[in-house]
């Protein structure tokens, strides 16, 4: 989608600070960390929210967590938080789908 910031992201025309990325989605750092440990696990594909999952849309989700695992695993995270916002009123400022990983190590 042109004018998500994610989508820019994703495609490398704004930059952005990457710790994954694989055929399906991509890890970057959060602009504004709010734990030592803040990354932002999003999919390739522009998805506006949880709120827009389609049923063809569960195997990618489900890539999603293994990605969080992986990202984490490598990291040596020995625990971590994900968070999800959705919609405006859930907090959701970027129209983009992503989980956020947050760790305080
Ligand atoms: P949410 O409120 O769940 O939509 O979270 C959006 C997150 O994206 C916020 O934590 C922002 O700090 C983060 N964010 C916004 N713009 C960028 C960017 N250009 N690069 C990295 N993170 C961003
Ligand atoms: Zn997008």
């Amino acid at each position: 989608m042109s004018d998500c910031i994610f989508c820019k992201i994703i495609n490398k025309e704004i930059p952005s600070s990457f710790v994954y990325e694989d055929d399906d989605c991509v890890v970057f750092k959060d602009i504004h960390p709010k734990t030592k440990t803040h990354l932002l696990v999003v999919p390739k594909m522009h998805i506006d929210s949880i709120a827009h999952l389609a049923e063809t849309d569960t195997e990618l989700v489900g890539k999603l967590f293994q990605v969080c695992k992986k990202v984490a695993d490598q990291l040596g995270l020995p625990g971590y938080n994900l968070q999800v916002n959705v919609g405006k009123e859930g907090g959701q400022e970027v129209f983009h789908l992503h989980i956020h990983l947050m760790s305080r190590f």
